[in-house]
């Protein structure tokens, strides 16, 4: 039950390689994490010595450049074998694709080759929550009522930068975040701009790692700017030009975790699928009893519906159209399939699906963060209403 129609032979290559890793390392490598909380960096960095990490950086920095609906066959493989790795190794291909889209020649070319390397590849934070904003961050209504505190003020040769981030992705561990702040280049969104922060740079400090009840093979953490000093040229794009970039990747993000999410509700329908034929109870297996099989077709039905719509927002993605509306709509989809099917995987298990010795209930709590972050269910809610309401 993989996605195959007109795939080409690269999608296809790079499908079996991203599903053998997730097989044979992400399975595992998240299990553990999920039992100890400790991110699994060696397993993130493996993906990125398989050219997995920020695949969409183009040949000319180095990376294999390949498009949105290849990358989206590659993340469904990923979030398959683990989703919280998934998340962790995703970020690079944001912050790429950001720095595509409005990064100098000079920024590319320092960064690129490096979130995209098979060597040593570095690892990226998206950096836009903060402990008093978060929903309104991510969402295109541009208005005075979106507040960001993070500021940064300028000075003879650059920025100063103060503030608080939470709720990030790798944050405090990226070698690279990708950080919004406003300038006092206009008022609400119009003032929001961009950041590129190397790690360890003076003032730039990372907090606490937040423990979470799910998506435990990925790194949350706070950042912390105490008068961060930065030259102008750490700036993403224009001062003022952060909100229409955070717009563009958001729509990138979302394409990219629903299709993660619907690698992980294909896990958790697989094994169902698995356990229905091996689990006999009244003399036969419990398939064959009419509610478990219309779970299943109804799980079965619902993955193959949000991969549709996930591969919708990727063709608008590759043919450069606005794809706000597609992306919103496959991420709603997407997110509360992983829910469902999930909880009903782990139902069709019984009692066993409810114990710790079987990974139903970790993708339970996996499948949960999808309506969280990204913009939450009800933010895809008001994006689509918002597209009808200009239509
Ligand atoms: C594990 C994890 C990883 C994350 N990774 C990142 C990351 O890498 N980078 C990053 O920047 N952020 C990240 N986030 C943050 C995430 O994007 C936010 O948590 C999310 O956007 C919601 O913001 P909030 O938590 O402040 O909730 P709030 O915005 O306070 O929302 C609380 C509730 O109110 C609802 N609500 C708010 N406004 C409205 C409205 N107008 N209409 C209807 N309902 C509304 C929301 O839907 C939600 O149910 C991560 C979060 C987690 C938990």
């Amino acid at each position: 039950m993989v996605w195959d129609e007109g795939a080409d032979t690269e999608t296809q290559m790079l499908r079996d390689i991203a599903h053998e890793f997730a097989q044979r390392t992400l399975r595992s490598a998240g299990q553990q994490a999920d039992a100890t909380g400790e991110t699994p960096w060696a397993a993130v960095r493996a993906a990125g010595e398989l050219g997995l990490s920020a695949a969409n950086v183009p040949a000319a920095y180095g990376g294999p450049g390949i498009s949105a609906r290849t990358m989206a066959v590659v993340m469904e493989e990923l979030g398959w074998g683990n989703f919280g790795v998934t998340a962790t190794v995703g970020a690079a291909s944001l912050v790429a694709a950001a720095l595509l889209r409005a990064g100098t020649e000079q920024q590319r070319q320092r960064y690129l080759p490096q979130l995209c390397s098979t060597q040593a590849p570095w690892v990226a934070a998206l950096a836009l929550t903060e402990p008093e904003s978060g929903s309104e961050l991510e969402i295109s209504l541009a208005g005075e009522q979106q507040r960001l505190a993070t500021h940064a003020t300028r000075t003879a040769d650059g920025y100063l930068l103060r503030g608080a981030k939470r709720f990030i992705t790798n944050g405090g561990m990226a070698d690279l975040t990708l950080l919004l702040a406003k300038t006092e280049d206009g008022s609400g969104p119009q003032a929001w701009t961009l950041f590129l922060l190397e790690k360890d740079i003076p003032g730039f400090r990372a907090g606490r790692q937040i423990p979470t009840m799910g998506l435990r093979g990925s790194y949350t953490g706070e950042l912390f700017l105490d008068d961060c000093a930065v030259p102008e040229q750490a700036v993403l794009g224009r001062p003022g030009s952060g909100f229409e970039i955070v717009l563009q990747v958001l729509q990138i993000a979302r394409t990219m975790i629903s299709s993660a999410a619907v690698g992980l509700a294909r896990a958790a329908y697989e094994a169902a699928a698995a356990y229905s034929l091996e689990r006999q109870q009244f003399g036969r297996p419990i398939r064959e009893h009419e509610f478990v099989g219309g779970m299943l077709a109804r799980m079965r039905v619902d993955i193959d519906a949000a991969r549709l719509l996930v591969q919708r927002a990727a063709l608008d993605l590759d043919a450069g159209r606005d794809a706000s509306l597609q992306a919103a709509e496959a991420k709603l989809f997407a997110a509360e399939t992983a829910v469902r099917v999930t909880q009903d995987a782990l139902q069709i298990h019984g009692g066993y699906g409810f114990t710790r010795e079987l990974p139903l209930e970790m993708w339970v709590r996996d499948a949960l963060i999808s309506r969280i972050f990204f913009g939450t269910s009800e933010m895809q809610m008001l994006e689509i209403a918002q597209g009808l309401a200009r239509a």
